[in-house]
């Protein structure tokens, strides 16, 4: 067996029996094909068990209506006691977990430590939200009326996430489904099974303490054919979806053929515009950080830089600089900021779209794979810099992995258009010193994306916001702001206290 995974696994309390499907607090085994998971650090085999098929989903889903039934009636504020106790787990957790994570997906562990706080604080939000389900009291036109709306708990909910962020992405959903009285169930990706078991038994253990019912959280590990047959069924009353375009494409028409409801959050094609007036120093500083953190496996990674040409080659000679101190290794080491590609395929994808960008014109800068100083078996990579003209059609993809493409403009207006010239619209960022091009971006005529900073990189977002974005992003939002609306039904009430029956619209309905 693996001795950091078997540490880590001591740790969290993890039985050593790990199996697929947990439906209503009990863990069971699948009968679909052996998943062998591979750390990506160096390819060693943290475990391997075989994961659910289609049919495994019927007992998860059935887990999570019947739970359903019991915790739409418990009050907000007492499901968010639920959600602050794990809260509280997840902070005595935290080391562990971010150690799952790095060894399991392969990032830093500063982003490792990162992605368990953002739980923790969605947890805490989440839990004064449970107290603020607000609806509305709307000014009724007919007299001794009262017209209000309240938000009803909406069903079970269905998360299918990706690998890159393997649980905040679940805790960002998860956490404010429960206090809006939701159950749910966890489809992760099959690429980071474990750090989801693990966040799962925690919840396991809360529900158990407090005597909560087993079936308000269930996981089921599987793959596309999973997601897919769980896209379909009837009784989930929200498809979460995190994950490419290609994927949510697939959910979205599953979803409306039954007329569901679903939230996407897809892939992003990350841009930020450098004007003659940017602090280049604080430009620098996020560029890079947004280019090569999580080695350019962010949804929100900085893929293009669209840069005055006063200063572009300036900004490059400096990114350059960087990008040749980066310390590219084991992401469990102190000091390293860029660890491995999650596998193989990720490298392929990488090295062909470099070869691509350079037949389309492109200058490529790094990219070459890194075998010297790393640990044997992983992937990984000198992220790369491409000077390309914003016509070169690879611009337009996500390859993800850490490739960013330069391009120079003239004009500020020029600059909006390659800007918004993509058909995704995650995330984006302006980096300037001058209010007009600052206010210009963020409104209606600028940036077309669901996330638009100013003089910060368009990665790493805060809880508190809503996040997601536009156009083939998908259009969900998950996480802060009124994104808990997701996971409500909204019931509008007509209550007539007089003795009357006034119709709206003054309409005269009497019988002669
Ligand atoms: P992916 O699309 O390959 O897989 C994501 C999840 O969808 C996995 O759980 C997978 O098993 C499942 N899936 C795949 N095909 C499916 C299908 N046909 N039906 C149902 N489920 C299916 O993505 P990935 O490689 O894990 O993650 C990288 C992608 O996710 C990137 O495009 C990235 O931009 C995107 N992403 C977006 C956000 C966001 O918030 N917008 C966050 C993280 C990642």
């Amino acid at each position: 067996m693996h001795r950091v995974f078997d540490d880590i696994r001591d740790r969290l309390g993890l039985s050593s029996d790990i199996t697929a499907v947990c439906a209503a607090g009990n863990w069971r085994p699948a009968k679909g094909k052996l998943l062998s998971v591979l750390s990506p650090i160096d390819a060693d085999l943290l475990a391997e068990f075989p994961i659910a098929q289609m049919t495994d989903v019927i007992d998860v889903v059935a887990a999570a209506k019947s739970a359903f039934m019991q915790w739409r009636l418990v009050p907000a504020p007492k499901r968010g006691e639920f959600v602050r106790r794990i809260g509280n787990a997840l902070r005595e957790h935290k080391e562990s977990l971010a150690d799952l994570i790095t060894l399991e997906c392969g990032k830093i562990r500063q982003e490792s430590l990162g992605e368990v706080q953002e739980m923790i604080d969605v947890c805490d939000f989440a839990v004064g939200q449970s107290r603020q389900l607000y609806g509305l009291t709307i000014a009724s036109e007919r007299p001794e009326h009262r017209l209000t709306e309240q938000w009803h708990p909406l069903g079970p909910v269905c998360v299918i996430s990706a690998f890159n962020f393997p649980v905040a992405v679940w805790a960002w959903n998860t956490m404010l489904a429960l206090v809006c009285g939701d159950t749910v169930v966890w489809k992760p990706s099959e690429k980071t099974p474990l750090s989801a078991i693990a966040c799962q038994s925690i919840v396991n253990g809360i529900a158990k303490e407090m005597n909560i019912p087993a079936g308000v959280s269930n996981v089921i590990i599987g793959g596309a054919d999973v997601g897919q047959a769980l896209a379909a069924n009837r009784d989930l009353s929200l498809v979460s979806a995190t994950g490419s375009v290609r994927m949510g494409r697939e959910v979205a028409k599953t979803v409306a053929a039954r007329l569901g409801r679903s939230l996407l959050e897809l892939g992003g094609n990350n841009a930020a515009i450098v004007t003659p007036s940017a602090d280049l120093e604080l430009a620098l500083r996020g560029i890079v950080f947004s280019a090569v953190g999580t080695c350019g496996q962010r949804c929100t990674t900085l893929r293009r830089l669209i840069v005055h040409d006063s200063l572009a080659d300036k900004l490059l000679a400096r990114i350059l600089l960087m990008y040749e101190r980066l310390s590219i290794g084991d992401p469990q080491d102190d000091g390293v900021l860029v660890g491995p590609l999650i596998d193989k395929a990720a490298a392929d994808a990488m090295d062909k779209a470099l070869v691509v960008a350079s037949a389309q014109g492109g200058k490529v800068h790094g990219g070459e794979r890194i075998t010297e100083g790393v640990p044997e078996g992983g992937v990984y990579v000198r992220p790369a810099i491409v000077e390309i003209s914003r016509d070169a059609p690879i611009i337009q993809e996500e390859t993800f992995a850490p490739i960013l493409y330069l391009m120079r403009y003239q004009l500020f207006d020029e600059a909006l258009s390659i800007h918004n010239d993509v058909s995704q619209g995650l995330a984006s960022a302006i980096f300037t010193s001058d209010v007009c091009e600052a206010e210009r971006f963020c409104s209606a005529s600028g940036s077309d994306c669901g996330i638009a900073n100013v003089n910060v990189g368009p990665s790493g977002a805060e809880i508190g916001g809503a996040f997601g974005g536009e156009k083939d992003t998908g259009g969900g939002r998950e996480s802060g702001s009124d994104s808990w609306k997701a996971y409500m039904r909204r019931a509008t009430n007509t209550v007539n206290y007089s003795s009357g029956l006034p119709l709206a619209q003054g309409i005269q309905f009497e019988l002669k």
